[in-house]
């Protein structure tokens, strides 16, 4: 064991062998390259911060220091009943006799000084910039998430969503040859809509969700975001971010047909590359050329060359999958864009069929809606989050995200995609990404987050007969998360302290202090900006708060909205915690831990 220690600093020895880090032990090894840091300044910044974070998240002085005693007291009694599970499964019907019986008023009155006033920033613009400038003076930023959502039974979410169904189809035929029917018609049915996960929230605890309301409500959930980015603006300057839900943009069953066209594409160029993984199948014109011929494909044919010009999007001699890059592209059609070689007649044809010029028009409006919020964030200085939805929806909202950071993001990382480590394939994914972003020079941005749709993924993979997009198991999830922060961790190393950033979105205790503790190994400091935590607002304060005052880059993501609208994200959110303190109520001991402090010491008479 002392071996492996050679060459680390004795801080890191010390902490190593606390015991504390039982996962981060996975960043240390006798052949760690050293890294060096990027200046003397940055090395003494870096070793403060360092010094001054208590790993183990158990200082409560500090960790509390920015709560008054009764939003101690408040915290503590709010997470104690999170923890009663029957008043958690029961919230909605206690919240509306509680609701008939208080009056409109007090109801709200009693949820502010509550629950709400815990887990919500607040409902107008000043409530929420009062509460990040308090989060500020504690080290801790903000990000904004306008938390309304449509208190809507299941039957209505799933009538919307049947009635949001397209009769546009992804016409893979031109593939048969090349792909098996199997796999043309797994993934047909994985991007189709299914009456029986119609409402999306099903299994879903802390993620909002959108149903598609016709055109005015996504002009409407526009405005909002861009009034959130104004919000974010004033409240945190130029160091805030803001979420952003492309399905609140949009209809998403064009982001179903989106996504399966993408999907099909990928599985014919993989069936062609012999099925090389994503970022392995760079296949060159010549070999392609080769690989048609041998099917019988004339290659010297007009659409033939058509084919490998688009194919070949950036001339470098390769086919690229991630070509088709004129999505955001205004005069571009949907349908036409997906143009698909057919193996048995040699001609191109549309892969996206039979969509009409409704369909068209409202595509070319989600797009538009989501490149005018980015638009109006960069104008004022606040970079953007596009939060990952469900894998039948994820690579289309990605390949979105991905358009947006090439535009955007040629000087500063603007826009953030997201990455959940707990499907199988997120490294894969990200690596792919990272490398069109390095190949175009463009800053590559993430949040890596476990993933809030689990139960969901699960249930819906296995009554539709595709195989289960997720990690065997929390393990599993989290060797993935490890492995993705620390290959986004070389691509820094590689590509410059200005080109990558990571927001690590977690409250899991081991994962920051992975992430903490690679950045020591790697020698970033806090103020290089390629690093930075978020937790969400309410939930694992010790961890925010130390992270903060420490001097690290750390985020609260701060829901806010008018109470009785944010009523359903509430109940939600208290499942999630449940769940969450039914593993662990270590937050709860430390408020205790932390009220008895202040007693024993005089502090609470002292203290508002
Ligand atoms: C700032 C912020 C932004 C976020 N944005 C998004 C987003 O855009 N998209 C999104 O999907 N989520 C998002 N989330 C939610 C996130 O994905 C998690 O649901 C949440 O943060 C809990 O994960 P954790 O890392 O905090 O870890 P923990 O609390 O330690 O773990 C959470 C859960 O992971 C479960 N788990 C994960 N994988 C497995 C597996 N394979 N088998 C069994 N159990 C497993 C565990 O059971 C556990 O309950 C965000 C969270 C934050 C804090």
């Amino acid at each position: 064991m002392q071996s492996a220690l050679i060459g680390l600093n004795v801080p890191l020895q010390r902490r190593f062998l606390s015991g504390i880090l039982p996962s981060a032990t996975r960043c240390y090894s006798t052949d760690t390259k050293k890294y060096e840091c990027t200046s003397a300044e940055h090395k003494k910044e870096l070793d403060e911060c360092y010094q001054r974070l208590d790993l183990s998240f158990e200082n409560t002085k500090e960790a509390f220091k920015s709560k008054s005693n009764t939003e101690l007291i408040r915290a503590l009694v709010v997470l104690r009943l999170c923890g009663v599970q029957t008043l958690v499964n029961q919230n909605q019907m206690i919240l509306a006799t509680m609701r008939r019986v208080l009056g409109k008023n007090l109801f709200k009155k009693t949820l502010k000084n509550t629950f709400y006033g815990h887990f919500v920033a607040g409902e107008t613009e000043e409530e929420v910039r009062s509460v990040a400038g308090k989060l500020r003076k504690y080290g801790v930023k903000s990000i904004l998430d306008y938390s309304v959502e449509a208190d809507i039974s299941g039957q209505e979410a799933t009538d919307k969503t049947v009635k949001g169904t397209s009769q546009a189809t992804v016409k893979p035929a031109a593939m048969t040859p090349v792909v098996d029917a199997k796999t043309l018609e797994t993934t047909r049915e994985r991007y189709t809509v299914h009456q029986e996960f119609g409402d999306r929230r099903q299994g879903v605890a802390s993620a909002r969700t959108y149903f598609y309301e016709g055109e005015e409500q996504c002009d409407k959930n526009r405005d909002i975001f861009k009034q959130s980015i104004d919000a974010v603006a004033s409240a945190t300057g130029n160091e805030g971010f803001v979420a952003v839900k492309v399905t609140a943009l949009g209809r998403p069953q064009l982001l179903l047909k989106l996504s399966e066209a993408i999907v099909q594409t990928q599985n014919f160029f993989q069936a062609l590359t012999g099925g090389m993984t994503l970022q392995e199948g760079r296949l060159s014109v010549k070999d392609l050329t080769k690989r048609l011929h041998d099917l019988g494909v004339k290659t010297d044919t007009e659409s033939v060359k058509k084919f490998f010009h688009d194919v070949d999007f950036d001339s470098d001699g390769v086919v690229d999958l991630h070509g088709w890059n004129q999505l955001l592209e205004d005069h571009v059609k949907l349908g036409q864009l997906f143009q698909v070689l057919n193996i048995k007649t040699g001609a191109l044809e549309p892969l996206i069929q039979n969509l009409s010029e409704v369909e068209e028009q409202e595509f070319r409006n989600m797009v538009r809606r989501t490149l005018d919020v980015a638009e109006y964030a960069i104008s004022k200085g606040v970079r953007i989050m596009v939060d990952a939805e469900q894998t039948y929806l994820q690579p289309a909202i990605s390949k979105i995200t991905i358009e947006m950071m090439k535009k955007y993001n040629k000087n500063r990382g603007n826009v953030f995609n997201t990455y959940q480590a707990y499907l199988k394939c997120t490294l894969q994914c990200m690596e792919a990404d990272m490398q069109v972003a390095r190949r175009e020079g463009w800053h590559f941005g993430a949040k890596l987050v476990r993933g809030a749709y689990m139960e969901q993924e699960r249930s819906r993979a296995k009554a539709i007969g595709y195989e289960d997009p997720v990690n065997v198991d929390f393990q599993a999830t989290t060797k993935m998360y490890e492995s993705c922060l620390t290959r986004i961790a070389d691509e820094v190393d590689r590509r410059g302290r200005t080109n990558v950033s990571v927001m690590v979105a977690s409250h899991n205790e081991d994962t920051v202090r992975f992430a903490v503790n690679l950045m020591k190994e790697r020698c970033i400091a806090p103020s290089e900006r390629v690093m930075c935590m978020a937790q969400l607002y309410g939930m694992c304060d010790q961890v925010s708060f130390s992270l903060g005052q420490a001097g690290f880059s750390v985020y609260k993501y701060l829901p806010y909205g008018p109470v009785e609208e944010v009523l359903p994200y509430l109940s939600r959110r208290a499942l999630e915690n449940g769940s969450v303190l039914k593993k662990a109520n270590k937050e709860r001991d430390l408020l205790w831990k932390e009220l008895k402090r202040r007693i024993s010491s005089g502090e609470f008479k002292v203290r508002t």
